[in-house]
């Protein structure tokens, strides 16, 4: 009798411990203390804001956090994902759920992560904003404290566009009516300074009918070393818009102009010109690294106003998607998409050093697991770590027919889900995190 019990409690420990876990609620296994300076993390920025995926990251010692309808952390050793939720038997769809709080633009700084998102708040039976504010967290998203407002008057940022904002060394730099701003953490608003106006008129921002005119400042905001930059397009002298970038020293309040995405004139031919703007470009102490499709890859010398080729296109990877780190340059050819195919077994990731070497190729075989993959977005490189997520599952073939007069119709209907992965650049190795539905 004895001889059973044993085994018998011991099974029923681990079905326990086994529903524990898929519920997902209960003891957070995170690290309660993960470093962060809270310096501006340039290879955790270049994510487009699109559907596919993840937009927001942050990196610590151990791990990095992300947003995708939840917080979840990310534990590098493990190479494990869990919802940053420790209330029991939470399943994370309630708003009381530690997770579920909408962190955007996130940064990880002396074991607080720190976030901005318009506050909403129930009024009388009404979901009112109070404006975008800055709010902090725990490491295990508990203790939620407000920290400071982004909005001049609560939900009066009347930009058609939306540029994220970021924080560097001691200042969050936000827009609001086009205007970019600078502000000590956790500072009164009234304090913040100007960093640059684009004199976009007062009428234009009051919030009634205004005439687009396409030329609306979108800004990319960047930190490296003391300075803060920021790409936006900008009227040129002689009347047209270009992306320009400018460098901000927070010490000296002041703004300096220090380079225009150059012309085809400059630099040669690029295959999709959007606007003067470059594929992908990054920033890193005197040097500026841009890609640029169907030409190759390019630096451009902050110090000497000189550009150098450092590498040229292949047929392979004419056009790319690329992402950036300190140390390299990783390229994903892009074809699949822009045809509307979907990615093989012989789909690659290309690994480029920042003088334009190139270093490997990295295969991509098995990724989606079987399903039919239609995208890949890459989120970031990080020593030999490489994220990205797979839009993976299957397109049916939908209704077709004609409609008259010569003119046919067809449709796909498209069900797929995300798939994270990490691959380790180094062994090759490809690990399949989690993936997310709808
Ligand atoms: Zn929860």
């Amino acid at each position: 009798m004895k001889a059973l019990k044993r085994p018998l409690a011991a099974f029923l420990a681990a079905l326990m411990a086994l529903s524990l876990a898929a519920c997902g609620g209960g003891k957070l296994d995170i690290p309660a203390s993960q470093g962060g300076s809270g310096d501006f993390q340039k290879n955790m920025h270049q994510l487009e804001k699109d559907l596919i995926g993840i937009s927001y990251i942050t990196e610590t010692d151990t791990g990095f956090y992300f947003e995708r309808t939840l917080l979840y952390y990310l534990d590098k050793e493990k190479k494990q994902v869990t919802a940053v939720c420790a209330k029991p038997d939470c399943d994370h769809t309630t708003a009381d759920c530690n997770a579920r709080i909408g962190p955007n633009n996130l940064w990880a700084m002396e074991d607080k992560i720190y976030f901005i998102k318009d506050d909403y708040q129930m009024v009388n039976g009404r979901d009112v904003n109070n404006g975008r504010r800055v709010f902090s967290v725990n490491l295990d998203a508990t203790g939620l404290k407000r920290v400071q407002d982004l909005e001049f008057e609560p939900d009066g940022d009347r930009s058609i566009t939306r540029s994220d904002p970021i924080y560097h060394r001691g200042y969050v730099y936000f827009i609001y009516n086009y205007i970019l701003y600078a502000s000590p953490l956790g500072a009164d608003i009234e304090k913040a300074k100007v960093v640059y106006d684009p004199g976009i008129p007062v009428e234009a921002q009051s919030g009634g009918l205004v005439q687009m005119t396409g030329n609306e400042p979108r800004y990319t905001l960047w930190g490296d070393g003391d300075h803060m930059y920021f790409m936006v397009n900008a009227q040129q002298s002689d009347g047209t818009y270009r992306y320009t970038m400018f460098s901000y020293d927070p010490e000296e309040n002041e703004t300096e102009k220090i380079w225009v995405v150059p012309t085809a004139d400059e630099v040669g031919h690029w295959g999709y010109e959007r606007y003067g703007m470059v594929d992908q470009w990054y920033l890193t102490g005197k040097s500026v690294y841009f890609f640029l499709s169907a030409n190759g890859m390019w630096r451009y010398d902050l110090d000497s106003g000189k550009y150098e080729k450092l590498a040229d296109t292949t047929d392979k990877t004419m056009y790319g998607k690329t992402v950036f780190s300190d140390d390299y340059m990783l390229l994903l050819n892009d074809d699949p998409e822009t045809s509307g195919g979907t990615y093989t077994d012989d789909s690659a990731l290309y690994v480029y050093g920042l003088d334009g070497t190139f270093v490997k190729e990295l295969s991509l075989k098995g990724v989606g697991g079987g399903n039919a993959v239609l995208g890949i977005k890459l989120l970031f490189n990080s020593g030999d770590l490489v994220a990205f997520v797979a839009d993976a599952g299957t397109m049916s073939e939908g209704e077709s027919g004609s409609l008259g007069g010569g003119v046919s119709f067809s449709s796909t209907s498209k069900n797929t889900h995300d798939m994270l992965y990490l691959l380790d650049m180094e062994t090759g190795e490809l690990t399949f995190l989690t993936e997310f539905y709808g």
